[in-house]
């Protein structure tokens, strides 16, 4: 089976191991389920995630390494 998740960085770690990496499916429903990427927690749903990578304060370090982690070379 063809593996359709893609990594993201969100501005908020990981409850559990503290990760700030997630795993998302690759159609991005609003309903999908996000997990941590490194230690499986689950993490919530797509749509609220989107909401915090749009909304969340971040400084500009922050941001341009999740812009660099995010980036899509597809
Ligand atoms: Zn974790």
């Amino acid at each position: 089976m063809t593996d359709l998740s893609e990594e993201l960085r969100m501005p908020t770690p990981c409850p559990s191991c503290g990760s700030h990496r997630v795993r998302v499916s690759e159609v991005h429903n609003p309903d999908n389920k996000v997990f941590c990427s490194s230690c499986n927690t689950y993490r919530g749903i797509y749509s609220e995630f989107e909401e915090e990578l749009r909304t969340a304060p971040k400084s500009e370090k922050e941001r341009l390494i999740e812009e660099a982690v995010n980036k899509k070379d597809s």
